[in-house]
């Protein structure tokens, strides 16, 4: 058991264990959560209360949630001297299963992204984003209920692994002098570098995951979303791993595109098919054929862009949960920023950080309270009492603050 300098372990709660790849969830498990900067105290505060009365309302004394809080951030900085004391990091693992808030990215400090950090540090190499419209909220689409999916993306690789030099630098000259002399690439003078990987083993245990996920949900289909028609060896090798890791550890659970135009037993109108798409006409596909898609596995840069861009689809970031999650270990969060001009001003919405508490139910395998969240949502949403970024969207609607929204959701459960 980790010794805990800053941060208190509730005086009651156990920890979720992880056992031969299940997760184990106590009745009263501790879970770590980090309040967040700029907004994040104020979303905290709201989500926190509806989080317990989902539980509450779910399972009665069955079941509640210890929560601990863990520091990091300005808050960790100021308070214990880092960014991202050590003793956090330590938590996220004890516990298991962790919630945070929006942090800000310190300029000029020692660190490059406190984000970034974790999901190297624990090894969270999904980043899973799941994009569903609420009925009411405004959007730019004809059609925003036809979206519906969830997209993983390798969170430890690609061009976003940091291996870049500068222009003119001497590792930049010295990398490009090497390409050019021994394997013949032409590079103009004076460029800037930056290095791709990919490789197979994380490849395939992002497809893994998105496939277990896939499966065990019910859900129709699994695109793998990559560049290879241009980047053979790295996007190409996405695409091909993916296959081969659905047909070897998932024989006979899924068939592909090309065994549905074969006809016969292949075609089975239940079956998970997997397919895969060019990431640009997967852009076009979203937004023209959004119910074509369901699951989406993807590399890094292809799934930053495609998450947002789905997002928008259904009316912005301000409902868009996330969650980073490993083998055995996770930390849900907000996907946006810490919106510091409202902070401490009770208005943000705080829908993405509730959201991102109904996966991590989901995960802990808690549906009931997640659902109920849901229904709350929704609820406030059709009641047009939302914070100001959805008001000034919904026609006829009431601007209330972040706590209110919160009350109104738990409302909305019991509706
Ligand atoms: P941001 O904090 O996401 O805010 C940009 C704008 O998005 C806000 O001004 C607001 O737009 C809208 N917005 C964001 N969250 C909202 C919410 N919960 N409800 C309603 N509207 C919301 O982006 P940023 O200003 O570029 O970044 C600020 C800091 O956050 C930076 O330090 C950045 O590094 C950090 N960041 C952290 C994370 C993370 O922790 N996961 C992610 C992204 C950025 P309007 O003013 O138009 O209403």
């Amino acid at each position: 058991m980790a010794s805990y300098r800053f941060a208190k372990r509730p005086s009651s709660g156990d920890a979720i264990a992880f056992e031969k790849g299940v997760l184990s969830v106590p009745g009263n498990p501790v879970i770590p959560f980090v309040e967040g900067d700029g907004t994040g105290p104020d979303i905290w505060r709201a989500s926190v209360r509806v989080f317990d009365a989902a539980l509450k309302k779910a399972y009665g004394s069955e079941r509640k949630v210890s929560w601990m809080k863990v520091y990091a951030g300005e808050e960790s900085h100021a308070v214990t001297g880092e960014w991202l004391p050590q003793e956090t990091l330590d938590a996220f693992t004890e516990f298991r299963v962790s919630i945070k808030g929006p942090l800000s990215t310190p300029v000029g400090g020692g660190i490059r992204s406190l984000n970034v950090t974790l999901r190297q540090v624990l090894d969270l190499y999904a980043c899973i984003r799941p994009v569903r419209y609420f009925e009411g909220v405004g959007n730019p689409m004809k059609e925003p209920e036809k979206l519906d999916v969830v997209i993983f993306r390798e969170n430890t690789e690609d061009v976003y692994a940091g291996i870049e030099w500068k222009a003119g630098s001497r590792e930049a000259e010295e990398i490009a002098d090497l390409l050019r002399t021994k394997y013949g690439a032409e590079i103009r003078a004076g460029s800037a570098l930056g290095i791709k990987p990919m490789s197979e083993f994380g490849s395939k245990r992002l497809v893994k995951m998105a496939m277990q996920y896939a499966l065990a949900n019910g859900r129709k289909s699994l695109t793998l979303v990559h560049k290879g028609n241009i980047m053979k060896y790295t996007e190409g090798a996405f695409r091909d791993w993916g296959y081969e890791v659905a047909a070897s550890d998932f024989k006979g659970q899924f068939c592909t595109e090309a065994d549905l135009s074969k006809g016969g037993n292949a075609s089975r109108a239940d079956c998970l098919v997997v397919k895969d798409r060019i990431a640009d006409a997967m852009f076009q596909q979203l937004l023209l054929r959004p119910d074509e898609y369901d699951v989406i596995a993807t590399p890094n840069l292809n799934g930053d862009y495609l998450s947002d861009a789905a997002a928008a689809q259904v009316g912005g970031l301000g409902l868009a949960p996330g969650g980073n999650v490993g083998d055995g270990v996770a930390v849900f969060e907000a996907t946006h920023g810490t919106a510091p001009k409202y902070a401490n001003l009770d208005k943000i919405n705080p829908g993405s950080v509730i959201l991102s508490g109904v996966m991590m139910f989901e995960y802990m395998g808690w549906k009931e309270a997640g659902e109920l969240i849901v229904r709350g949502l929704e609820a406030a949403i059709k009641s047009k009492r939302v914070t100001y970024d959805l008001a000034r969207q919904m026609p006829g609607a009431t601007e209330v603050s972040t706590s209110a929204f919160g009350d109104e959701i738990i409302k909305g459960m019991g509706a």
